[in-house]
């Protein structure tokens, strides 16, 4: 049965997890909405639930679960399609789960909308695009999108499950990402957010190199602000620095994972870096990014609290190299999540959840301090703002190039514009 002839089918998406699971189900989104299906939120009756699951922590398995079994209770007669890392990691225990009609993999991802539609019984279908790499990009928000540029990892952390959920790193074409870049502008999208799970590992199986990215992203018209969502410290080369640093589209603001504060912890957790490096690392940033009366570099740096065999000696280190020497502008803090398969899972010295919660209280109060001094230092300096078009009781809020939140009056025109703030 072709789309249109009888009633048009609903489809609904629930996405858990990282950027890169809502730039794919964005996707997804928009081939259903190409195929004539009509979207809804999840909460009201739809033919088809779509639900992109993460795997990252035992808490997000339990979620994605919980998740599938409420949409089915929601419309029990719909089709409940389940993606994501926890279909790749659990795919019995997500089949088992009652209401569960089809299950995709982490590298089924160009089948999700060909036998979907297929299944509910829309006939006339376009073939699954080839290609090792799902390409994606999100087009819900109107101001920001995030871009796919990269996936897999081949790095495997001691704690991280995410290179047996989504393989090993490979990345879509160069030209493709500049192509879904320019989709992007065409909607008015200003900034485009890279994403990737080991996003500066771009170019594994092209060939290509991260910088040459950076260069043709930066040429594409109507985009004029870029961040990159996340990127490991041995992969911001001092090249990629350098060039960021001549004046381009790239913000000054970068999210680097640290993990933790000592050498012996890294080493044990498989990072291939030291405490010395990623501290020169981001002092050469600053060196090359800053200068008086410019705006601040903001630093959001992950570190997860409770690694196996760290000892409060080990933590109050951490907590020092955070403060004293790397003094970022925001700590993204996770508390160690026990993954079975991962080496650190059987590892001694298992941190009891009491502690992890201590230190993690640690940490949001030091990342509290830190933000606050952070703003407090760009008090007076000129920055622009991409302003975002939702009015929050009157008022609207947007970004500086350096990841400060700004406020203002609710002003229609100005939303989805770019302005000069004094922060
Ligand atoms: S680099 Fe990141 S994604 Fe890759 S294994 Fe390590 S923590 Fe996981």
């Amino acid at each position: 049965m072709r789309m249109g002839e009888g009633k048009r089918k609903k489809i609904a998406f629930l996405t858990l997890g990282c950027k890169l699971n809502y730039a794919e189900t964005s996707t997804y989104e928009r081939g259903f909405l190409e195929a004539g299906l009509e979207v809804v939120p999840w909460s009201r009756q739809a033919d088809v639930y779509l639900v992109n699951t993460c795997s990252v922590t035992a808490t997000s398995d339990a979620k994605s679960r919980n998740l599938i079994r409420k949409v089915h209770r929601v419309n029990p007669e719909a089709a409940v399609v389940v993606t994501g890392c926890s279909a790749q990691l659990r795919r019995a225990e997500i089949e088992a789960i009652p209401g569960v009609s089809l299950v995709f993999g982490c590298d089924e991802k160009s089948y999700v909308v060909p036998d979907t539609l297929r299944f509910i019984g829309v006939t006339e279908v376009a073939p699954a695009p080839a290609g090792s790499v799902f390409a994606a990009w999100s087009s819900g928000e109107r101001t920001r999108s995030f871009l796919k540029v990269q996936d897999g990892c081949d790095n495997f952390c001691s704690y991280c499950t995410v290179p047996y959920a989504r393989g090993g790193s490979r990345n879509v074409p160069l030209a493709e990402c500049v192509e879904n870049a320019r989709k992007a502008a065409a909607l008015g999208v200003k900034e485009i957010v890279l994403t990737g799970v080991n996003t500066g590992d771009f170019g594994r199986s092209t060939g290509e190199s991260f910088l040459d990215l950076l260069k043709a992203l930066d040429g594409v018209d109507g985009i004029e602000r870029y961040r990159i969502s996340s990127i490991e410290p041995n992969l911001l080369t001092e090249e990629i620095v350098d060039w960021i640093a001549s004046g381009t589209k790239f913000q000054p603001h970068f999210h680097i994972p640290l993990q933790t504060g000592t050498d012996e912890q890294l080493a044990a957790m498989g990072r291939n870096y030291t405490t010395d490096f990623f501290a020169s690392r981001i002092d050469y940033v600053r060196k090359a990014m800053e200068a008086p009366g410019r705006p601040l570099v903001f630093f959001g740096i992950d570190v997860m609290a409770g690694l196996p065999g760290e000892t409060p000696e080990h933590f109050a280190r951490t907590v020092a190299f955070l403060r004293d020497r790397v003094r970022p502008a925001f700590i993204h803090v996770f508390p160690y999540s026990r993954r079975p398969g991962t080496p650190a899972a059987s590892m001694p010295g298992q941190v009891p959840e009491a502690v992890k919660k201590e230190r993690v209280a640690v940490l949001e109060d030091l990342c509290a301090q830190l933000h606050a001094g952070f703003v407090e230092a760009n008090r007076g300096v000129r920055e622009r703002v991409l302003w975002e078009s939702t009015d929050r009781d009157g008022f609207m809020e947007g970004y500086t190039g350096n990841y400060i939140r700004i406020r203002r009056p609710w002003e229609p025109s100005l939303s989805g514009q770019i302005t000069e703030v004094t922060i």
